[in-house]
């Protein structure tokens, strides 16, 4: 690309989460782990030996703040699935050590991989992408991201998603199948991780179907939370 090179339509906005305290983390790409806490792995009907982590991925602009997430077009069963987001200050391939790993976060957020779950239903039984299961607009509700400094040992902390007020999900996050650096250094041996990306980390059990007006919580620790609702058909 020449700097005297114009782009033909207007170029998209940049997608970003608020940093608690201040300022803008720029979303690059948004990876995503499966099937990292045994006990949601078998209300799902799986085996929670599964020797290699299941990645996916939404696309940069599936990312909300909250408010108002319009209930998604082409599903009769929205889950919610409350989770930890890691946010990328700096990239690498072929991570090898979990330090190297613990230095590349920038901060963490509470967020929810909203899910299709028919489609992926689907997907599964046809061995299919999930795609469309997962990476649809306002998939990805995050909220503030804590810096990593403010917000010390994660994996001390424990994960709890409301509907209406009723606690749905619980689990501490150091029941994780694949700890956060685990995942880390799992990613970069499949993709050049950069500045700006983010990565959610996997639900634990309880997820369950959202209808218009559903209000969601998600809490991790004392300090992160995302909130949204759910509103009229898209
Ligand atoms: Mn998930």
């Amino acid at each position: 690309m020449n700097a005297s090179d114009k782009f033909v339509i207007a170029p998209p906005r940049p997608s970003a989460v608020r940093v608690h305290g201040g300022g803008l983390f720029p979303v690059r790409r948004v990876f995503c782990i499966g099937k990292n806490y045994a006990d949601h792995v078998k209300e799902m009907g799986g085996d929670a030996k599964s020797d290699a982590p299941v990645f996916f991925a939404k696309p940069a602009d599936a990312v909300v703040a909250g408010g108002v997430v319009a209930f998604p077009q082409a599903t009769e069963n929205l889950h919610y699935e409350g989770e930890l987001v890691v946010a990328l200050k700096s990239g690498g391939r072929d991570i090898e050590t979990a330090g190297a790993a613990a230095e590349m976060i920038f901060g963490y957020a509470a967020g929810c991989d909203l899910t299709r779950r028919d489609h992926q239903a689907a997907a599964k039984q046809r061995g299919g992408p999930w795609d469309t299961a997962k990476g649809f607009d306002q998939s990805a509700p995050i909220g503030e991201i804590l810096r990593a400094d403010a917000a010390g040992d994660m994996s001390a902390a424990s994960l709890s998603t409301l509907v209406n007020d009723a606690q749905r999900q619980s689990a501490p996050l150091s029941t994780m199948i694949w700890s956060v650096p685990e995942i880390i250094i799992a990613l970069s041996k499949l993709f050049e991780l950069r500045p700006g990306d983010l990565i959610f980390t996997g639900t634990p059990a309880g997820v369950g179907a959202l209808t218009q007006g559903d209000r969601v919580a998600i809490k991790i620790g004392d300090l992160l939370e995302c909130r949204f609702s759910i509103g009229a058909h898209d």
